[in-house]
């Protein structure tokens, strides 16, 4: 197929069938379950969804894929291929469309480029969600797993949104290109209540965004600087005062529970 590698896609294809094997047992799929797949590549991961799946819908954004795709996945009548940046998407009408609206699992080897707007969107957008299984670089998944909060906004959602637990650390040989660090599969798996409450959730992301997009600064500048928020200088002091911080605090101070707080 006259196939290359694009780097900016964030292309390294799994090659090593004993992962994949984790990756499947790890995210729980079943025939009763559909899977949407991100970023399908040449399908190899997809075949194994397709066994053990009741349907998989595999989003690709590389063209180039697409006939590849189609002769990998041609004895599978339970595979839709779809064209298109994952990022693009209505998911919640996705799953409407293609499952009813009952939740599904998600299952990728990620671009490293999207897992965290990937990841965010999943959760945010309230798309219908059992499970979320990914490939994501080691460094993160040990941040998502110990809430450590190095890793921003992503660290607070997944604490806010999801259990995690790691299902397998993937040494870089594994895939084709190699790529220059090494991985792990994270299982995210969605609470049923989150262990705080908020009034407002969107707010609380607004404002942990804020907190996270101006590392070093104060919070008071984080969110005064903020495009999605517009309080005034004032009324920001005034709530940091309410919720019990310094003025001088640091957004990446906060925990989960603090960020609520002040929301
Ligand atoms: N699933 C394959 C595997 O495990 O070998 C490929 C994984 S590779 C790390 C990431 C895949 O995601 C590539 O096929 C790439 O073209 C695709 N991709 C990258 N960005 C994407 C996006 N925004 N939307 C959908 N697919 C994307």
């Amino acid at each position: 197929y006259e196939f290359c590698f694009q780097k900016k896609f964030g292309q390294n294809f799994l090659i090593d069938g004993h992962v994949l094997d984790k990756i499947i047992a790890g995210a729980g799929v079943t025939k009763d379950d559909m899977v949407l797949e991100i970023g399908p590549g040449i399908g190899t991961m997809t075949q194994y969804l397709a066994e053990a799946a009741g349907k998989v819908v595999a989003v690709e954004i590389d063209r180039n894929l697409l006939p590849i795709l189609q002769e990998t996945l041609a004895d599978y009548d339970n595979v839709k291929v779809i064209h298109a940046d994952v990022l693009s998407l209505d998911l919640e009408k996705l799953v409407q469309e293609e499952n009813g609206g009952r939740p599904i699992k998600v299952v990728a080897n990620l671009p490293y480029y999207i897992t965290t707007p990937i990841i965010m969107a999943l959760f945010e957008q309230h798309v219908p969600l059992a499970n979320v299984t990914v490939m994501v670089q080691k460094e993160v998944a040990d941040r998502m797993k110990s809430g450590s909060k190095d890793y921003g906004a992503l660290s607070l959602a997944v604490q806010y949104y999801a259990e995690p637990y790691i299902v397998a650390n993937v040494p870089c040989n594994c895939f084709m290109p190699r790529p220059n660090v090494d991985s792990a599969v994270i299982r995210l798996t969605r609470y049923e209540e989150p262990p705080v409450q908020v009034k407002d959730e969107k707010m609380l992301f607004k404002i942990i965004r804020a907190s996270f997009n101006q590392r070093r600064k104060t919070l008071q500048n984080g969110l005064n600087n903020s495009s999605e928020l517009n309080f005034t200088k004032d009324q920001i002091a005034a709530a940091i005062a309410e919720a019990g911080f310094s003025p001088s605090v640091r957004g990446e101070a906060l925990t989960l529970e603090q960020f609520a707080k002040l929301t």
